[in-house]
């Protein structure tokens, strides 16, 4: 198995990841394993050992199917180049604010349209299982988001929408877990991650059920004082309120700055790279944010390693990224 840690820069991952059959056999050794001890297993029905077929593709024992290394990984149904693609979720990995088509385009030599298609084949990566459970101290949230009137002329824009207003904005609802990773000195260093989520209205029968499937019984919850909120002591939580109303932001630890934190990073993501999103992708486009702030203290061999392993289906937790590279 190769070892990951050696990408640390985009030289030395371009220098090792230089033709179609070194990424192909890649893709098959993380996937499958490495010579006696490769066991392929059939995407289409589980079955474990299947065979080679003098082609290169496999064939499934059981349910007679043939398949390529490539399906059930985001590069099934495309025949751009893997060098390609490797540099592509590199770049994309690397970039801390987002990187735009143009710009991919432009770095790889594929079409704008190409570049987009891969940036958004990329991007449905991040919203993908990273359902770690938070506890300790939580900060949760709720934002609107939608710019969108400041792009309209005066005179088409809603009346009375300052503000909290789902007529023309889209709520998003964030917790935020207050962390620690231990860096390479050995010390621990505060870190924070991020679940957050467009939803339909910040209603408790909402953000309840939400914060119930994220976050442990028994952790101390930080909100705002809006009413949705009441009652998360019954199912357990330790809730603490921030009263914005009275001007009072911060008492001891118990505050919701952290998260504003992200909201403010994933506004400027927004403003900086992407300009404007329709609600159809805002979900996608915070999945990035989210990401971007969850890997920020990972190396760029860490995050490119993470990436990998979900282009081809495998997901892990971040605690669990920093421990074992790609380690089976
Ligand atoms: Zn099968």
């Amino acid at each position: 198995m190769i070892d990951f840690s050696q990408f640390d820069s985009l030289f030395a991952m371009t220098m090792y990841f230089n033709c179609e059959a070194i990424c192909r056999q890649t893709i098959i050794e993380s996937r499958w394993g490495v010579g006696e001890n490769q066991d392929v297993v059939c995407p289409y029905c589980g079955k474990h050992h299947c065979a080679t077929r003098k082609d290169g593709r496999f064939r499934c024992n059981h349910c007679k199917r043939n398949f390529s290394f490539k399906v059930g990984t985001i590069f099934e149904d495309t025949n751009l180049s893997l060098v390609k693609w490797f540099m592509a979720m590199y770049l994309i990995s690397s970039h801390k604010k987002g990187i735009s088509s143009c710009q991919l385009g432009r770095d790889i030599r594929v079409t704008q349209a190409t570049a987009w298609y891969m940036l958004q084949k990329i991007r449905l990566l991040y919203g993908q299982n990273d359902s770690e459970s938070f506890d300790g101290i939580v900060e949760c949230d709720e934002v609107y988001i939608g710019g969108k009137e400041k792009w309209k002329h005066k005179s088409m824009r809603t009346p009375h929408t300052q503000g909290r207003s789902t007529k023309t904005k889209t709520p998003v609802f964030g917790m935020m877990e207050r962390s620690f990773i231990i860096n390479d000195k050995g010390e621990e260093e505060p870190m924070s991650y991020v679940h957050a989520f467009v939803v339909g209205n910040t209603n408790k029968d909402t953000l309840q059920p939400i914060i119930g499937q994220f976050v442990v019984e028994g952790s101390t919850v930080i909100t705002d004082e809006l009413n949705a909120y009441n009652g998360l002591c019954k199912m357990g939580y330790s809730h603490e309120v921030v009263n914005h109303g009275s001007e009072e932001y911060a008492r001891g630890g118990i505050f919701t700055n952290s998260i504003e934190g992200f909201w403010s990073h994933f506004r400027r993501m927004i403003t900086g790279c992407y300009h404007n999103v329709s609600d159809e992708h805002l979900q996608s486009y915070i999945d990035e944010s989210v990401y971007r702030w969850n890997t920020r203290k990972m190396s760029e061999s860490e995050r490119f390693t993470h990436m990998f392993a979900k282009s081809i289906g495998l997901v892990r937790k971040w605690s669990e990224i920093r421990v074992g590279l790609m380690a089976a």
